[in-house]
């Protein structure tokens, strides 16, 4: 039910984003970044933000996301790279690298339309 898992992070995003926002102000963009090992479908994401901020004072605020990639290190070589996909095969042909992703779901920045006093 990847639909639910994404629902749900949209969910606790807009809680950050809503204690964060200052009060009155007009949120026009929301900035994170999500580790590899999140297994984020952006477009699912994107859905689920737009449904959990419907009505609410965020309403049409913009999702910014920055996927970060997996690292993979290999233990033969001892080369390092980053890459979308999390199984591939070494250039020294090592074929089980090991993949390394971040669980981080950091609000990263927020554009705000701040309103003249
Ligand atoms: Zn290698």
């Amino acid at each position: 039910m990847r639909r639910v898992h994404e629902f749900s992070i949209a969910e606790a995003l807009l809680a950050q984003v809503l204690r964060h926002a200052p009060t009155g102000a007009q949120v026009r963009e929301v900035e994170i970044r999500v580790g590899a090992l999140r297994g984020i479908e952006p477009e699912a994401l994107q859905m689920s933000w737009e449904a959990v901020t419907h009505e609410t004072a965020v309403a049409g605020c913009t999702l910014k996301m920055d996927l970060q990639p997996w690292t993979i290190t290999c233990p033969e070589c001892g080369r390092s790279w980053t890459s979308p996909i999390p199984f591939v095969d070494c250039t020294c042909g090592n074929t089980a690298p090991a993949p390394v992703g971040g669980d981080e779901l950091d609000l990263v920045s927020m554009t705000v339309d701040e309103e003249e006093t």
